[in-house]
């Protein structure tokens, strides 16, 4: 079976650049990003700024590394990040904030993802007896809550524990573009309570690669330094940033799409009698309780549908803008066969 046949629901990371993406890579104007000097990185980050309502932007490669340096950014060593159970900064990326930053994780709970303000403000410490509170961190999407949305109002909340703690708040926003489409609000309105936003372009937007952090101009100006120390001076990066421009330009208005199919997919699941908890099918993530989820998602892949086994009997499919009607179809087909 060759490639293009396989209906890939392992992510939204596993997109192919498009055509168009491709020629505008070849055509991309660049200069030195280590230097400030790439136009289309520029552009990006610019863009992206406006967009978001923050002053400025800074391109990575990859939205580890822009959490990661928000989090240098934010914390001194021996503090700790409070944020909701399950967060990517803490799950997936292998230790770094304390490998890096010196910091560790403190955690509140999360039903669906969705942090309560007044556990946040019960989380927060500043006595001399303990390691202080630097930072509160949430995920919008929350990925390991099935990309559930934390609504505006409790994200207002939290900003207002932060600022009543004098602490910052930083946002994990690998798909905050898919939180935006769910809630139906501006990308800028998501964006509005954090002093620093991350946001994946190789997600549901469909960049080959790229993350970008936003904040202050003061904080993109440390940032770049701890960015060069994980290696993330990149040099000619505009052919990156210009497949990014296009991922911006059309992936959000696709979006709706994706939840459509995700929610059919969840429902075709549960007809075909696995348990998948429908509230938390929000945005473009299905989680379904699979027994044997390794072995099942093997012989799937055998008949060209492919899905995520995490854990041993949780599968995860991922919707994405390379996934189609017809390929759903098809999915749905072998996985309720
Ligand atoms: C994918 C993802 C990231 C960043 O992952 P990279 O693979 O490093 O780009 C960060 N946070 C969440 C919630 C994610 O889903």
């Amino acid at each position: 079976m060759t490639d293009t046949l396989k209906v890939d629901l392992r992510s939204d990371t596993v997109t192919r650049p498009t055509p168009e993406m491709r020629e505008a890579m070849a055509n991309a104007v660049v200069g030195d990003d280590v230097y400030g000097e790439d136009p289309t990185v520029n552009e990006l980050q610019d863009t992206l700024a406006r967009m978001t309502g923050f002053e400025a932007g800074l391109f990575m490669p990859s939205g580890s590394m822009t959490n990661q340096v928000a989090i240098a950014v934010h914390t001194r060593r021996g503090e700790e990040v409070i944020c909701a159970e399950g967060s990517h900064i803490y799950e997936w990326e292998l230790g770094m904030m304390a490998a890096f930053s010196g910091v560790v994780p403190r955690f509140v709970p999360a039903p669906l993802g969705v942090p309560d303000a007044e556990q946040v403000r019960l989380a927060v410490r500043h006595s001399i007896h303990q390691s202080p509170t630097g930072l509160i961190s949430l995920e919008n999407t929350h990925n390991k809550a099935g990309g559930t949305v934390i609504p505006l109002e409790v994200m207002a909340q939290i900003r207002a524990v932060a600022d009543a703690e004098s602490l910052p708040l930083h946002l994990d926003g690998a798909r905050v573009f898919n939180a935006a489409a769910a809630l139906n609000v501006s990308i800028e309105d998501v964006c509005r309570p954090f002093h620093t936003v991350s946001i994946c372009l190789s997600k549901g937007l469909g960049a080959p690669v790229g993350s970008v952090l936003l904040g202050s101009k003061d904080l993109m100006t440390r940032a770049h330094r701890y960015r060069k120390m994980l290696g993330g001076g990149m040099r000619q990066a505009g052919v990156l940033a210009a497949a990014a421009l296009i991922a911006l330009r059309d992936g959000p208005a696709r979006l709706p799409d994706d939840h459509r199919r995700a929610r059919q997919l969840a429902e075709a699941l549960v007809n075909a009698g696995y348990a998948v908890n429908l509230a938390s099918v929000q945005t473009n993530i299905v989680y379904a309780a699979v027994q044997g989820a390794q072995q099942k998602v093997d012989i799937w892949a055998g008949q060209g549908v492919l899905a995520s086994a995490l854990g041993p009997d949780a599968v995860r499919f991922v919707l994405h803008h390379q996934i189609d009607d017809e390929m759903l179809a098809r999915a749905i087909q072998v996985l309720t066969a």
